[in-house]
């Protein structure tokens, strides 16, 4: 049998992972600070530039959705690490007198991440934040499609760690099957549900854990008594936020009847005003990853349209540069891809329903999703999507920017994914929770050994 081609960075973790699980507070934040000055000065410029290299990304997009996330999870994580770190006593029983009962938290030891293309710096660095904090070591493995970006990654993590510690590995789909050959103690996937799956299968023959940060289709619903200015605002932002390839961007939209009109009039004059030359010559507006992508887009939507949808906005799209044009679509039929797979990109479809009982049983006709979007003044129907149905996180009149509160767990639920990450939840995630009770006096359960005699019978009555 060959000798897997990573044994020997991994064991060189192994060696290592329990005096870096023994670390101090301040230590773990020493590598922290190092990192976020690494993406906050050093290698800003350079990050902009191979992200825009790699799908024209906005150097404002890069600062707001790729960097500053990282900074302010790691700046979360310095003013709790000490707190966080601290064994945390807990309640006991009667039977266990004499003891006191609490909760420590050690690493898990050697961790894989693996990261998707789509924010590729916030990705891969931002559960490294979590691993540094929660005292593990860790390889990691950027997206193949983003070169550029992974060997800016690969090269910072070079100038920072210990390779025994933090390692970047480069390499496609056979480097991640060749990595996951190897008995992680904890896998952090961030990608897509068909991968996911791998993942866990693959988890599964050393029973590593695994936080799955997945994908799926998270809808928005949208009644008349939104305020249709500031909801199309919302939308039409979260949707073309990195030409739609996040995986909280609002996929498809619900809107009622009487709001449909109103609503598309209103997104209409958000894209305008978005773009005012239109998206194709704006400096703000990203390209689409690569042209297997380009091309899966403009396959959805020509399939729809051949079906009888209707194209309300946009529709350009230019496979040379990579380009796809923000485009509303409405009377999508209910079995196109656009309404049954993952979008991923900037295409809009506008479902109509009668009111939120309809919108509630389409989403839980399909996989439960990754956030769920209520643009409503009308208490009962936020109340109704909220209460009626699964979802791994959500927004009332807003979107996407819970992913920015590092106070609350992001993640997904089932299909969009297992496992919680960020600031708090992220370290609860590289960490085990070890139960550990410390007995100081003689125990009541010393009175209670073999043989098992009637006067211990009847102290146990
Ligand atoms: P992907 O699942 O194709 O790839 C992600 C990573 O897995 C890459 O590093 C890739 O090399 C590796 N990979 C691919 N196939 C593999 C296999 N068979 N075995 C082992 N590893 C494999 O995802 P993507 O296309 O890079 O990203 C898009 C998906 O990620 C979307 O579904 C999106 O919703 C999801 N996503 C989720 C989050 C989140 O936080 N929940 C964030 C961003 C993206």
């Amino acid at each position: 049998m060959t000798e897997n081609p990573y044994s020997e960075l991994f064991n060189s973790q192994m060696d290592r992972y329990v005096a870096v699980g023994r670390s101090t507070w301040k230590e773990r934040l020493r590598k922290l600070r190092a990192l976020k000055d690494a993406l906050e000065h050093t290698y800003r410029q350079a990050l902009r530039e191979a992200l825009h290299s790699d799908f024209g990304k906005p150097f404002l997009e890069t600062d707001l959705a790729e960097i500053y996330p990282i900074l302010s999870e790691i700046k979360h994580v310095e003013r709790n690490l000490k707190e966080w770190m601290r064994p945390k006593k807990v309640g006991s029983t009667l039977t266990l007198i004499g003891s006191s009962s609490y909760i420590q938290y050690e690493s898990k030891g050697v961790c894989l991440i693996l990261s998707p293309w789509n924010y590729p710096v916030y990705l891969t660095f931002g559960p490294l934040v979590s691993a540094i904090a929660a005292g593990n070591c860790c390889i990691l493995k950027p997206s193949e499609a983003t070169p550029a970006t992974s060997r800016v990654i690969q090269e910072i993590a070079g100038a920072l760690f210990d390779p025994s510690e933090v390692v970047v590995v480069q390499g496609e789909v056979d480097t991640a099957k060749a990595l996951l050959e190897l008995p992680f103690h904890h896998i952090f996937f961030t990608g897509s549900p068909a991968v996911g799956k791998r993942i866990m299968e693959a988890a599964s023959r050393h029973l590593s854990s695994v936080t799955l940060e997945l994908g799926g289709k998270s809808p928005a619903f949208v009644d008349e008594t939104a305020s249709m200015g500031t909801t199309s605002k919302r939308l039409a932002w979260g949707k073309c936020l990195n030409a739609g390839q996040i995986c909280v961007a609002p996929d498809y939209i619900l809107v009622t009847e009487k709001a449909k009109d109103a609503l598309v009039s209103e997104l209409k004059k958000q894209l305008e005003s978005f773009y005012p030359k239109g998206a194709s010559e704006s400096e703000s507006y990203a390209r689409i990853i690569n042209k297997t992508h380009f091309r899966r887009l403009q396959n959805a939507l020509n399939t729809a349209v051949s079906e009888g949808a209707e194209i309300l906005y946009g529709g350009e799209s230019n496979e040379e540069s990579r380009f796809f044009e923000p485009t509303l679509i409405g009377n999508v039929p209910e079995d196109a891809s656009l309404l049954q797979e993952e979008i991923f990109g900037p295409i809009l479809p506008l479902v109509t329903v009668k009111d939120a009982g309809e919108a509630v049983k389409i989403i839980n006709s399909k996989p439960r999703p990754l956030a769920l979007y209520t643009f409503s003044k009308n208490k009962s129907a936020i109340r109704s999507l909220s209460e009626n149905t699964r979802a791994g996180t959500a927004c009332i009149n807003h979107n996407v920017v819970h992913l920015s509160n590092n106070h609350l767990p992001f993640g997904g639920i089932n299909n969009s994914g297992i496992g919680k990450a960020h600031g708090h939840y992220g370290f609860l995630a590289f960490s085990n929770e070890r139960s550990t009770i410390r007995q100081y006096t003689p125990s009541s359960i010393d009175l209670l050994t073999p043989p098992y005699t009637d006067f211990k019978q009847r102290l146990v009555n």
